[in-house]
């Protein structure tokens, strides 16, 4: 499916309806994109779940509408296999009062390169910006967290 990947979510009495997730580096989303996505989703009876990958889902989707709602949305899918690096997650570090290290843009790099790699397996890494770790980045399967010397 490519460029106009869904996921089958549901098939309910026959009817098969899938979900997209669009690519949303580090959960950092500008207002027009946001504001796209919710008149999207509306136009196409679809409902929007926030997930823990720091990701929008729109589920409820018909297969057949699906090229026509990336169009519209002018956004990559995040996913398109299910064995693969799923996503970097981000602590908002630089925005944060703790913060021991920007890792923002580290996240980003690590985004660019991995996202979406073939692996055995989902994996996901994730990044923050001090030991709290916000975005239970302890329990990822690759975790990068700043300390008090930095990263
Ligand atoms: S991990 Fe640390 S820097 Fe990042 S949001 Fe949480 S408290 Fe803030």
């Amino acid at each position: 499916m490519g460029k106009h990947y869904g996921n089958l979510q549901r098939i309910v009495d026959g009817v098969r309806k899938y979900a997209i997730t669009p690519d949303i580096p580090g959960g950092f989303i500008t207002i027009e994109k946001l504001e796209k996505i919710t008149e999207v989703a509306k136009k196409y009876n679809g409902i929007i779940k926030l997930t823990s990958g720091q990701r929008i889902l729109i589920t409820n989707l018909f297969e057949e509408d699906l090229p026509a709602i990336w169009e519209e949305l002018d956004m990559e899918p995040a996913v398109t296999s299910q064995n693969s690096v799923k996503n970097v997650e981000m602590c908002p570090a630089g925005f944060c009062k703790r913060v021991r290290y920007n890792t923002i843009g580290l996240g980003m790099k690590l985004y660019r390169k991995y996202q979406k790699q073939e692996m055995p397996c989902r994996t996901k890494i994730g990044v923050a910006g001090c030991r709290n770790a916000c975005g239970s980045v302890y329990s990822k399967d690759i975790g990068v967290i700043a300390d008090f010397d930095g990263l």
